[in-house]
């Protein structure tokens, strides 16, 4: 059997990677100097990596590893399903058990009438789908110039040419483009861009940003809106409350589709199945992926509603599908994950337990003299890290080299939080416990600790 073997020293291990492995969104050419951390084990929130440290993961890989890491049974369901059905595909009229299973059961556990799945390999697949199959319902309709997708700046929705092109993150775009038909609109992040408002006029205001740019582009030229109902890559933004009830009056009023990006939100993640619930949002589609699986096997897709699943159902082919749609194996992996997150009730977990007990220790980070702001929706959550609280004011210099600094001091001390520019943000295991959360906690205050003695030695806490 070929095994894979931890067995190398890491400064040799570190040398192959840099010699013959490209990472994704890192610059390649420093990573290989430092070399990079060589992770080999995980169990529930824990992580070990080649010199043995235990780091305490509060980012759930990438937002993905929900019911933590190190459960056996994934593997067993997935060893199972490649001895009976390793692969099959689902374009010529043929299907498979699994992804029957796993269709019908995220149609049970999906709001309303979001019940058909279309399966991706990925978030991003997915949101290329999504692309597709909204332009494709209004040509059937026989609206065929609707095809412009409205989304956010500073959004994320993955990183292939068409989910790269949904996102607003222009640093993207500037690698490779972004394809037409797509517009963005501001974001609702009142603490960076609010100003004098209070949060709720500018949750109104940026959410009005979207009827503007309908009436703009034309209504006969809008095909859909998409948003994450919290934005995760872009920096944890909680939207304010009167944010999403806006976007939805507008996109009803107008008539045009709503996908919401439930590849973070969705599975547990906000105390609900999909964040939609938690933020009352009714949309057409909701792409899916990371906790669909938590990361166990890679599979994302699309949960479409009735109506746009009929239309285009009924008019003939759809030209659209990846060879890895609904993988049996990748499959049977998210149907044990979802009996995992059902049957030992993580979710109330996070709304009873989890939530409570890191909220009120979470939110007291704001005691800290350079956090401003502290969020947490569910297990999902930022600070804002500031020389300046009652101003909001960003640190003098380049954006985020605050939070790079305060990353490398959490890295330091065997926790994993990201920084998003001066933001840091947190989206631990679904199934962290409150003594896990205290020395989740303990790290961090030690670590912003640490961050702010630096930044004060080095006369860098000072006001841009
Ligand atoms: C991660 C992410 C994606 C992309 O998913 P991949 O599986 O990395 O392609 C899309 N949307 C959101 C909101 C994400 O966080």
């Amino acid at each position: 059997m070929n095994k894979i073997t931890n067995h190398l020293p890491t400064a040799e291990l570190q040398a192959l990677d840099a010699a013959h492995h490209m990472h994704p969104f890192t610059a390649g050419a420093a990573l290989a100097k430092k070399g990079a951390r060589v992770m080999t084990q995980g169990k529930g929130v824990w992580l070990t990596d080649s010199e043995g440290h235990k780091i305490i993961d509060g980012m759930a890989g990438l937002w993905c590893v929900n019911i933590g890491y190190g459960r056996s049974e994934l593997g067993v369901v997935a060893a199972r399903q490649m001895e009976e059905l390793a692969y099959y595909n689902t374009f010529f009229q043929t299907t498979h058990v699994p992804a029957i299973a796993l269709a019908a059961k995220l149609a049970e556990l999906a709001p309303g009438d979001l019940n058909h799945v279309f399966f991706a390999g990925s978030g991003s697949e997915a949101n290329d789908t999504n692309i597709r199959l909204v332009r494709r319902y209004w040509q059937i309709k026989e609206q065929p110039q609707k095809r412009i997708i409205i989304a956010r700046k500073n959004g994320y929705h993955g990183s292939t040419m068409g989910g790269g092109s949904l996102g607003g993150m222009t640093y993207i775009h500037a690698h490779g483009g972004k394809i037409d038909g797509i517009e963005h609109i501001g974001q609702p992040h009142w603490w960076a861009e609010g100003g004098e408002m209070t949060p709720e006029a500018f949750g109104l205001m940026r959410a009005q940003e979207l009827e503007a740019k309908i009436l703009e582009l034309g209504v006969e030229n809008v095909a859909a809106f998409i948003g994450e109902p919290i934005q995760g890559a872009g920096g944890v933004i909680v939207p304010p409350s009167t944010y999403w009830p806006e976007i939805q009056r507008i996109v009803d009023k107008y008539g045009i589709l709503l996908i919401a990006d439930e590849v973070i939100t969705g599975f547990g993640r906000t105390g609900n199945w999909f964040g939609s619930q938690t933020f009352g949002i009714k949309p057409h589609i909701m792409t899916i992926a990371k906790g669909l699986s938590s990361g166990y096997a890679p599979i994302g897709g699309s949960i479409v509603c009735d109506e746009i699943a009929k239309t285009v159902g009924e008019a003939g082919d759809f030209n659209h599908g990846y060879t890895y749609s609904g993988h049996p194996v990748a499959a049977a992996v998210a149907l044990e994950n979802l009996r995992i997150l059902e049957e030992e009730k993580i979710i109330d977990h996070v709304r009873d337990v989890a939530h409570p007990y890191l909220a009120e220790r979470w939110n007291a980070l704001t005691d800290h003299p350079m956090v401003g702001e502290a969020k947490l929706v569910g297990l999902m959550g930022s600070i804002a890290l500031t020389p300046d609280k009652a101003t909001r004011a960003k640190f003098a210099g380049e954006e985020g080299k605050v939070g790079f600094r305060c990353r490398e001091r959490c890295f330091a001390n065997d926790l994993i939080m990201r920084h998003v520019g001066d933001r840091m943000i947190i989206a631990p295991p679904l199934v962290i416990t409150p003594a896990e959360i205290d020395v989740l906690m303990e790290r961090a205050w030690k670590s912003l600790d640490e961050c702010y003695a630096g930044l004060k030695a080095d006369g860098l806490f000072v006001s841009a």
